[in-house]
């Protein structure tokens, strides 16, 4: 079968566990031993300077995506470049050298799923999908419903009814159908795997079922802006929420291909994964020295990461284990007072999930896992606007008062 070249670079799709290889399509496991498909490239000669010269975009690395060269032109939310702050003043609370937070908040939709859809979006339209859908624990919802609404696409999107009102309100206000379950999120992907099976859903791009090949491979861009940022050099540590684990396993594929193109220096990184205790069957199997993850059924703030049985599971114990790396989990405790610190040190307001990162930051320094010295990145993925009920009884006035100056004095002499 003739390869479509608006898929770019892209060649076909492998599978992860065996390596048999599969025409581009609307395909996301292996018929020979269900493993997941990937997508694998013949990349042209993509040098500094063509990326450098592209747009201020996710589009200038379309040389390294599976998307069409002149996906910039076509109607899509243009995400990505967000800011890499400096954080030196949170390095200087926290005893490190150097420490840079990748904000991702700065994305269309406030999260940074708003790549992965993309990507999505781009293979939708290859495949001729009108309606666009996923199963989302909450901001993956307002990107597709966002995205959708941007292409002229029609949407309709799946997610545990309990969800926090920020993310509801988001995955609604474009147009597009919300539908709450009354379950939790592995239920809901349940749910749309028996939907795609059936003909009222298989018409529909699932971002993150039947086009998880093409929808995953936009979470690489996170890896290329870091490494670009940061002069076309790859950071010594990187701490990666865990939801599927989808995020951090292709930030690794990322640096691989960055290494493999000449882009940046071949060097040796360290891969950290976080999660929340109420959901961290990832880091109970890395603690338990297993390479299988054990379901579990979610209990924490951190909704954004409330999957209890992630997908890519065993991929982060692989790549925390091979480069040295480590997952760690934090308490919602220790969650709200790291989106507290991040804000007071930095100014960056992070949801739950950037909370997460930055707990388990410190808690890997304390626990020696985390060398204070070489350079680190960490992720905030999610805005803190999403998540209020986190910190809104502790975030207060200071105080209430009449407008004088005596009112003023009073409430505040010392
Ligand atoms: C979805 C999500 C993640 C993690 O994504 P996975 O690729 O499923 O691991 C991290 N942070 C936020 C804010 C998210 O919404
Ligand atoms: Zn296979």
């Amino acid at each position: 079968m003739a390869l479509s070249t608006d898929f770019g670079p892209a060649t076909a799709l492998s599978c992860r566990e065996c390596g048999t290889r599969f025409d581009v399509g609307p395909n996301f496991a292996c018929i020979e031993c269900f493993g997941p498909l990937e997508v694998a490239y013949e990349f042209g000669n993509v040098t500094r300077a063509d990326i450098e010269s592209g747009p201020t975009n996710i589009w200038r690395y379309r040389g390294l995506l599976p998307v069409p060269d002149d996906v910039a032109t076509k109607p899509n939310l243009q995400p990505g470049w967000t800011k890499l702050v400096k954080a030196d003043n949170l390095a200087g609370e926290l005893g490190m050298r150097s420490l840079y937070v990748k904000d991702d908040s700065g994305n269309p939709t406030h999260s940074f799923k708003d790549r992965v859809v993309a990507i999505a979006v781009e293979a939708a339209r290859n495949f001729g999908f009108s309606t666009l859908s996923c199963s989302s624990t909450g901001n993956l919802a307002g990107a597709v419903g966002a995205a959708a609404a941007r292409a002229g696409l029609d949407s309709c999107v799946f997610v545990p009814a309990n969800l926090e009102e920020a993310k509801i309100v988001v995955a609604s206000v474009y147009g597009g159908r919300l539908v709450g379950i009354d379950g939790t999120y592995d239920e809901v992907n349940r749910f749309c795997s028996e939907l795609i099976g059936d003909e009222l859903g298989e018409k529909w791009g699932f971002v993150n079922v039947n086009l998880r090949p093409y929808y995953a491979e936009g979470s690489k861009t996170l890896a290329y802006e870091i490494a670009e940022q940061l002069g076309w050099r790859i950071p010594d540590q990187i701490v990666i929420p865990v939801a599927s684990g989808s995020q951090l396993t292709k930030i690794d594929k990322g640096f691989k291909e960055l290494i493999r193109l000449g882009l940046v220096e071949e060097k040796e990184y360290r891969i950290f994964a976080a999660q929340a205790t109420g959901c961290a069957p990832v880091s109970a199997a890395y603690k338990a020295g297993h390479d299988v993850v054990q379901p579990v059924r979610p209990d924490t703030i951190a909704k954004s990461l409330a999957i209890g049985n992630p997908a890519d599971g065993p991929y982060v114990l692989d790549i925390a284990r091979r480069t040295g790396g480590a997952v760690e989990d934090v308490s919602d405790r220790e969650i709200v007072a790291a989106v507290r610190l991040l804000a007071r040190t930095e100014g960056v307001f992070a949801e739950t999930a950037g909370g997460v990162v930055l707990g388990v930051t410190q808690k890997l320094l304390e626990n020696g896992k985390l060398d204070p010295d070489a350079e680190t990145v960490i992720l905030n993925t999610g805005e803190g606007l999403k998540t209020l009920d986190a910190v809104s009884a502790e975030a207060r006035p200071a105080a209430v008062i009449r407008p004088s100056l005596d009112a003023f004095r009073t409430a505040f002499a010392n």
